[in-house]
C-alpha cells in the first residue's frame, strides 16, 4: 500500500494530524491497534490552544456540545478535621478570561470523546483518510511499514512515517533516540464520581499532605485526581474505601455522596507521573508527536493538548511540503525547531506545578499559599500564567516575578 503520510497510532495526536493532512489534500494512513474504546483514564482537560485547533479542523461545535466548560481554576488551601467540615485558610481563584482572546475556557470532554470526533471528522474525508482499525504497526522492513491486521501482515510505503503510538513507541526505537526520565516522590489515584449539578468549577483542594484535584466533566460527573505517597497503592487498598470515602468528604464535603459511589477499587486507576523529551524530533523522513516524544507531568493537564497542538505543527508543514511539491525530509527540522523549545517550557512548568505540591511539610504550605495568591494579586503574573498553560502564548517568568511571588517584591497592579 502506498500513502503520503503513515501513521503508527490512532490517540488524539495521530488522529488531529490525520484530519489536518486529509483536509489539505495529504492522503495519509493511520495504523491503530485497538478495535474498541480503551476504558483507560487519559486526560480530558483540552487547553484554549488546543480549541482553537479543534476550530481550524471543523469540530469545535461538537466538541464545546460534548464537554464541560472550566472558565475558572479555584486553589482552595483547608484544615482538614475528622468529622467537620473542613476550615478554609486561602481561596485563589485563576481566570482563562485573563488571556484575551475568543478561545477564554478551557473544556472538560471525555477522551474516547474526543477521538471519535476526529476519527468522524476524518472519515469526511474518504479519498485522502485511511484508518486501519485493528492494525499494529511492527517496525520497519525494507524502509517500509509493517503492520499486522488480524493475522494479515502489510507493508505501508510512505513518504513520511510519524510515530504516534504513545508512550510505547516502535517509530522512537527505530530512530534511536535518546531519552531521559524523571519519576516523583508521588502517585495519583483517580477515578470518576457523580456530582452535584452546581459543582461546576475546576478545584485544586490541598491542606499541608493532601491533594485532591476536581474537574467536572458533563452529565454531573467529576474527575477526580488524589495524591498518595509513591508505592502506597496497596497498603491505600488495604485500608478499604472507607478510608477514601472519608478523605474525599472531609477534603470536599459536597462530593461526600458522590465518592460513595464508587463501589470497587477496579474503578479506581493508579496514575504514575513520570517526564521524558526525546533529544530529536525527527531523523530522515520518520517523526515522532505526543507521548511518543515527550511526556509531562499530570499536573498541568497538558499532555493531551501538547500532542495536538504537535499535530496541529507537522501537519501544517507536511501540507505546505504538498502544495509546493517539496520534499518533506527535506525541511522535518522545522517542526523539531517550533516544537522542542515549546514543550521543553511546559516540560518545566508542569514540573514546577508538581513540586509545589510534592513537598507535604506546613512550612512549604504557607511558602505555596503566597506563591499562587499573589500570581492572583498581581495582574501580569496573572496573566502569564493564564497564557503559558493556556497554549496561546508563551511568556517567560523572570526572576522579578519570582521575587514577587516570594513577597520579596510588591505585586505589579491589583485586581
Ligand atoms: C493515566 C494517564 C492520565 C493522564 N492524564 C492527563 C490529563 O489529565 N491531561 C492531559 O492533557 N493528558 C493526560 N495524560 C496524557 C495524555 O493521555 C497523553 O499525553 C495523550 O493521550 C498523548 O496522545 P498521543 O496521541 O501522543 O498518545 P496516546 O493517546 O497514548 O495514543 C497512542 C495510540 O497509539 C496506539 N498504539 C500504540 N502502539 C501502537 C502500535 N504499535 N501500532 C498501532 N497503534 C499503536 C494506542 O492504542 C493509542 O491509541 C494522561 C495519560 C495517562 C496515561
Amino acid at each position: 500500500m502506498k500513502t503520503d503520510v503513515f501513521i503508527a497510532g490512532g490517540g488524539v495526536g495521530g488522529l488531529a494530524l490525520a484530519v489536518k493532512l486529509a483536509s489539505r489534500g495529504v492522503h495519509v494512513t493511520v495504523a491503530e491497534q485497538l478495535v474498541k474504546k480503551s476504558s483507560a483514564y487519559k486526560g480530558e482537560l483540552l487547553q484554549p490552544k488546543t480549541l482553537a485547533i479543534l476550530d481550524r479542523l471543523g469540530v469545535l461545535g461538537e466538541t464545546e456540545a460534548s464537554g464541560h466548560v472550566i472558565d475558572q481554576l479555584r486553589f482552595l488551601e483547608i484544615k482538614r478535621q475528622s468529622g467537620a467540615l473542613p476550615e478554609e485558610i486561602n481561596l485563589t481563584e485563576l481566570n482563562y478570561s485573563r488571556v484575551a482572546s475568543s478561545y477564554d475556557h478551557a473544556l472538560m470532554v471525555p477522551h474516547e470523546t474526543t477521538k471519535e470526533i476526529l476519527r468522524e471528522k476524518g472519515a469526511t474525508y474518504p479519498e485522502y483518510f485511511h484508518y486501519l482499525s485493528g492494525a499494529r504497526f511492527l517496525g520497519f522492513e525494507n524502509g517500509q511499514a509493517k503492520v499486522r491486521q488480524q493475522k494479515t501482515i502489510q507493508y505501508v510505503e510512505a513518504h513520511v512515517y510519524v510515530g504516534a503510538e504513545g508512550r510505547s513507541s516502535p517509530t522512537r526505537d527505530a530512530m534511536n533516540v535518546r531519552v531521559k526520565r524523571q519519576d516523583y516522590n508521588h502517585h495519583f489515584l483517580t477515578v470518576t464520581i457523580p456530582r452535584p449539578s452546581d459543582f461546576n468549577k475546576g478545584k485544586i483542594i490541598t491542606t499541608a499532605r493532601d491533594f485532591l484535584g476536581l474537574f467536572p466533566l458533563p452529565d454531573d460527573e467529576v474527575r477526580t485526581v488524589f495524591l498518595i505517597k509513591a508505592g502506597t497503592f496497596k497498603q491505600v487498598k488495604e485500608q478499604g474505601l472507607e478510608q477514601l470515602y472519608q478523605a474525599y468528604s472531609e477534603l470536599e464535603p459536597e462530593l461526600a455522596q458522590g465518592v460513595r459511589a464508587i463501589e470497587d477499587w477496579k474503578a479506581v486507576q493508579l496514575m504514575i507521573p513520570f517526564t521524558y523529551h526525546v533529544d530529536r524530533y525527527y531523523k530522515g523522513n520518520l517523526a515522532l508527536i505526543g507521548d511518543a516524544a515527550h511526556t509531562v507531568h499530570p499536573m498541568a493537564g497538558e499532555g493531551m493538548n501538547l500532542a495536538i497542538q504537535d499535530a496541529d505543527v507537522l501537519g501544517e508543514l507536511l501540507a505546505w511540503c504538498k502544495q509546493n511539491d517539496v520534499p518533506y525530509h527535506d525541511h522535518l527540522h522545522y517542526y523539531e525547531d517550533v516544537r522542542k523549545p515549546r514543550v521543553k517550557f511546559l516540560l518545566n512548568l508542569s514540573h514546577l506545578s508538581a513540586m509545589v505540591y510534592s513537598v507535604p511539610y506546613t512550612w512549604w504550605r504557607n511558602i505555596r499559599m503566597r506563591a499562587v495568591q499573589r500570581m492572583y494579586d498581581d495582574d501580569q503574573l496573572h496573566v502569564k500564567q493564564m497564557l503559558n498553560i493556556s497554549g496561546l502564548g508563551k511568556w517567560n517568568f523572570t526572576l522579578f516575578d519570582r521575587a514577587i511571588q516570594g513577597v520579596s517584591f510588591p505585586p505589579a497592579a491589583g485586581q
